[in-house]
């Protein structure tokens, strides 16, 4: 399902509102930014502008050609994200779904998944509208509805990685692009948007490592660092 309750509305009116002033001062579009009370730790990645990829995706629908571009309008904010965070990656994740034990989650990364592509992450499954938590401190960087991935949360964290939680049902409300949250915030509902319709809910967790400066994007696996909570 694809209800985002009152969150898509204060996101779409504040969009709406940056959308308004970017055009007013003749940029293109604005991003959201990284909460600005937090100081930039790097900041020779503020004015960082990622490198054009070394493999392009071709868009070969209309939607497509939507999801690449907004990918691309993310990616400019990524190196400010970059600055706020610090170096040395969590060496430990703790399970971001209430409930479930690290001992629970069968190991099906880079299992063969449809369309010749390998699973990028691992499934944490529990009952629709089970509370998910950040597994890490870090940077809301993007709150959005893919249309494999459904309703997905990423979170950049220290070390420059780059946390990646979906198929949510819903997310809070008063969750927003830029927030800096903690272990203890609340990032989401377990839920099967996306392509996940049909499946047994689950959260789909993914982690990408890579050169911060190329601002590249590669998996890894989240399951040896995960720990349980409690
Ligand atoms: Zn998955």
């Amino acid at each position: 399902m694809t209800e985002r309750s009152g969150w898509s509305r204060t996101a779409a009116l504040v969009r709406a509102l940056a959308l308004g002033a970017a055009i007013a001062l003749g940029a293109a579009w604005a991003q959201t930014l990284p909460d600005p009370s937090w100081p930039d730790l790097e900041p020779a990645f503020v004015d960082h502008v990622c490198p054009p990829s070394d493999n392009p995706p071709v868009a070969r629908t209309e939607a497509e050609r939507a999801r690449f571009e907004m990918r691309a309008r993310y990616r400019t904010v990524m190196p400010a994200f970059y600055a706020k965070v610090g170096p040395v990656p969590d060496a430990l994740l703790l399970m971001p779904v209430q409930g479930v034990r690290v001992s629970q989650v069968t190991d099906t990364w880079q299992a063969p998944r449809g369309g010749g592509r390998l699973h990028d992450g691992q499934d944490i499954f529990a009952p629709v509208g089970t509370p998910v938590r950040s597994a890490t401190a870090g940077f809301v960087y993007r709150i959005d509805d893919l249309s494999l991935g459904g309703l997905t949360v990423t979170i950049i964290g220290d070390g420059y990685k780059r946390y990646f939680y979906t198929h949510f049902d819903r997310v809070p409300d008063d969750l927003l692009e830029g927030q800096r949250v903690t272990t203890d915030t609340v990032i989401g509902f377990v839920g099967t948007s996306g392509n996940a319709a049909g499946t047994p809910p689950h959260l789909h967790f993914g982690v990408y490592a890579g050169d911060p400066w190329a601002c590249e994007w590669r998996a890894i696996d989240p399951l040896p660092r995960l720990v349980d909570r409690n």
